[in-house]
């Protein structure tokens, strides 16, 4: 990764850094942060005299090379200061909660706007609902284009920011188009890696934010990583991470739950991390415990369904969406736990592994 010494390179700068880089096989791909941008070398970047070259260019503070299979989104990465922030919240710093109903009924829009509202109201910084849905039966309702506007209209009506899945090209420009702020890339697509280099290419130049749900049968933690290393590759390195359970499920509950996974995360990549529960244990008396869980592994935020009148939603609603009451009691208590492990994170035992 190319580090410039001042907060961006010129337009003719970035022109004599690709040629060089051309000259070794890679190519260079920019990636904006709100304060600076960094240049990542895409390819392997190893070649002492590639390194050499380009240190030696007097705007060039260094070459950072660290050899790992997600080198941009590895916590040792130069982008790891980099804060993403949404709805009034930096990742990280308090707690972020994105909720709302898993879909949005065209028929109704009044209960979408009740429910954004009422989320508002129980905390949520991030309005999600469901636009185009990803169903495992193609008999089953799959989303409608016109449940876009009832999203931004809601999003109007309460100042929230939204959040809502992309599953195809034709959609990612349609929330590009529209101010949708965060982009959802669902468990069915989390490996889709065209569908991430396209979102990130598209999504980047806009500074959206982009919710990666980890693959349903995806296991070890490094694959999870390198999906979000695709969308940073192609331009986009604000990627929350979302576990929201992986199968097989385990008996009783939707997926089998991955909260835990948050810590393995946390150990390797400076990416956020914003659980879901709903989709992980996939009932709603099931949905408290586990997200209060998910805080205590150390996430960043939590993902909710929720639903004024949940039995008259539609989608995954009646069965795994909360009460705005339950959401409120949630979000209270998630307060509580996220001050509580704050002090296992200064403990000797984490200030020991951090300097190792
Ligand atoms: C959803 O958020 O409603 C959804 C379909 O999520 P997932 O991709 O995690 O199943
Ligand atoms: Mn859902």
């Amino acid at each position: 990764m190319i580090i410039p010494k001042a907060d961006r390179l010129s337009e003719e700068q970035v022109r004599e850094v690709t040629s060089i880089v051309e000259e070794f096989g890679c190519r260079v791909q920019t990636i904006v942060g709100t304060h600076r941008s960094v240049y990542a070398i895409l390819g392997d970047e190893r070649s002492e005299l590639l390194i050499s070259r380009i240190e030696g260019l007097p705007y060039i503070d260094r070459v950072d090379t660290i050899q790992s299979p997600h080198k941009l989104m590895d916590v040792r990465s130069d982008l790891s200061s980099h804060r993403i922030r949404i709805g009034g919240v930096t990742l990280g710093e308090e707690l972020l909660v994105i909720a709302g109903q898993c879909t949005i009924d065209p028929k109704e829009p009044n209960l979408f706007y009740e429910t954004a509202h009422a989320v508002k109201e129980a905390g949520a910084h991030v309005l999600r609902g469901g636009v185009w849905k990803p169903r495992t039966t193609p008999h089953s309702f799959q989303g409608d284009i016109h449940s876009l506007d009832i999203l931004l209209e809601a999003s109007s009506r309460t100042g929230l920011p939204v959040n809502t899945e992309v599953m195809e090209e034709v959609h990612v420009r349609a929330v590009l188009e529209a101010e949708v702020a965060m982009l959802q890339i669902g468990t069915r697509n989390a490996l889709n890696y065209s569908l991430l280099r396209k979102v990130g290419e598209l999504s980047g130049p806009k500074e959206r934010l982009i919710l990666l749900k980890r693959g349903r049968h995806m296991a070890p933690p490094d694959e999870f990583i390198a999906a979000a290393e695709y969308l940073a590759a192609a331009g986009n390195p604000n990627v929350v991470l979302c576990p929201r359970g992986t199968m097989p499920e385990m008996e009783g509950f939707r997926s089998h739950p991955d909260e835990s996974i948050t810590q393995l995360l946390k150990e390797k990549t400076w990416a956020p991390v914003v659980v879901d529960p709903s989709h992980s244990v996939g009932k709603s008396i099931y949905v408290p415990a586990c997200a209060l869980a998910a805080i205590v592994y150390g996430a960043d935020g939590l993902c909710i369904e929720a639903h004024v009148d949940p039995l008259r939603g539609i989608g995954d609603d009646p069965k795994q969406a909360v009460t705005p009451e339950t959401l409120k009691k949630i979000i209270e208590d998630a307060r509580r736990l996220w001050s509580i492990r704050e002090r296992y994170e200064r403990a000797p035992e984490a200030t020991a592994r951090e300097s190792a």
